[in-house]
């Protein structure tokens, strides 16, 4: 005879407290549901600098609807870019000034660590409750809920589960949903540095050069967010990337292209090989579990930085159909907003790899389409500026297109 299932605790529980599951906890407490978040980690601590530095108007525009005031309380938090400035070979192809717009508008940028303590406390105050210090080690789904096995052996039972639990999630693992994409085999080391002392941090455009002569031909990118810069650059085949990445080796390059100030005030480094991946699906096949953020997709921060901006999608669809499932009075009408989340989400994911994946190829310029293209943009852009935006938009900004039939644009 099967084993009684056990009965449902929680109506949806919240699988870590990343900025995505902060997002998914906060969009399920605005809809009124008692949410549990499980986090690995224990309470208050340190979180990776780096990664995500921008949000997009349409992510501020989403959280402004999830709970009013926060997309305009993140615009207010960041600094506004106040343009572009866009060389080939040390020869400048564009420079274009942002209107000074609200960041409802325009966007913002703020590091990562800045963006979470924001959310966390929101959620605190909203009475999201947490369980610190909770690794998930498995799930196991079935047609009533999903119980959630944790690593000190506590189960957890919970009607819907949010899987927010990053690049190596337990819960994606748990349900043997694979990933499918490549790694892109080009490092990339990635420097945040202070806001210079005279104050112009904050004021300089977002910088990319293709080919700098002085750094031997690479890449790079910087831009400034609240408190700091990053800077971003691209190794070359066969470089010796711990020594860039190290203090001298930062000291050497840097310079060439910032003021040497910012070279001895970093902040954090790191280096990276981006995977360009997505999960084969967004759900189980009892729809009691939804994948959001990076336990759903992986991107180079490039093309848009759809990492966190398209988890803060992710995460908002997947609480709403959440709610919606609840609410529902049969079986079928409980799955169809589940399928429905996990199917657009799936969509979004496979687009934004894409958009990843030019900026990349456009990037390398090593195959003979985009040296063509590289090249010819070069030549019209003392005649055409677009052709010189266009050599900062696929880096910066990406595919600014909506997909057919989808709601949102990343
Ligand atoms: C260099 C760089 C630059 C980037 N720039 C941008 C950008 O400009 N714009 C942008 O949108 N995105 C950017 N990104 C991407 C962005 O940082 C990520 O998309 C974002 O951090 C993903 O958040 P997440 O909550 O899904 O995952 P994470 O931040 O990894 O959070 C996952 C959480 O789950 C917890 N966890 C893990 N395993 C378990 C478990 N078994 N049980 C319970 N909890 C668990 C972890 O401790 C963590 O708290 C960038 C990334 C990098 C690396």
């Amino acid at each position: 005879m099967a084993e009684p299932t056990r009965p449902v605790e929680h109506p949806c529980v919240v699988v870590g407290a990343g900025p995505v599951g902060l997002i998914a906890a906060l969009a399920a407490r605005m809809r009124g549901l008692d949410v549990l978040v499980v986090e690995a980690e224990p309470e208050g601590r340190p979180r990776p600098g780096s990664r995500a530095i921008g949000l997009w108007p349409w992510t501020l525009g989403r959280l402004q609807q999830l709970l009013p005031g926060l997309g305009e309380r993140m615009g207010e938090a960041g600094i506004s870019i106040p343009g572009g400035d866009i060389r080939y070979k040390g020869k400048q192809v564009f420079e274009g000034r942002i209107p000074m717009l609200p960041p409802l508008l325009t966007g913002t940028s703020l590091p990562q660590t800045m963006i979470e303590q924001i959310w966390y406390d929101e959620c605190v105050r909203l009475g999201v409750d947490f369980h610190w210090d909770a690794p998930v080690a498995d799930i196991v789904t079935d047609a009533e809920g999903a119980t959630l096995t944790l690593g000190s052996g506590e189960q957890i039972r919970a009607a819907y589960v949010i899987a927010a639990d990053g690049a190596r999630s337990a819960v994606r693992k748990g349900l043997g949903i694979e990933m499918s994409g490549h790694t892109d085999d080009l490092p990339f080391i990635i420097v945040d540095v202070d806001d210079h002392p005279d104050g112009s941090t904050p004021d300089m455009f977002a910088y990319f050069h293709y080919n700098t002569p002085e750094l031997d031909g690479r890449n790079v990118m910087h831009m400034p967010f609240r408190g700091g810069m990053r800077v971003d650059l691209q190794c070359k085949r066969g470089d010796d990337v711990d020594h860039l990445a190290s203090p001298e080796g930062i000291r050497a390059w840097m310079p060439k292209i910032v003021d040497p100030w910012y070279a001895d005030h970093v902040q954090w480094v790191s280096t990276y090989r981006f995977h360009q991946v997505v999960a084969e699906t967004y759900t189980d096949p009892h729809r009691r579990v939804l994948l959001t953020g990076e336990a759903a997709h992986l991107f180079a921060p490039f093309g848009g930085g759809r990492g966190l901006n398209s988890g803060v999608i992710d995460a908002a669809d997947a609480a709403a159909a959440i709610a919606a499932a609840l609410e529902a009075d049969n079986a079928d009408a409980a799955a169809a907003p589940i399928d429905a989340c996990a199917t657009d989400r799936r969509a979004a994911g496979l687009f934004n790899r894409d958009a990843a994946a030019d900026a990349l190829r456009l990037m390398r310029g090593e195959d003979p389409g985009s040296r063509i293209k590289r090249e010819l943009a070069r030549r019209a852009a003392p005649h055409f500026p677009l052709a010189g935006a266009w050599l900062g938009a696929v880096p910066l900004l990406g595919r600014m297109t909506l997909r057919p039939g989808a709601s949102a644009i990343f």
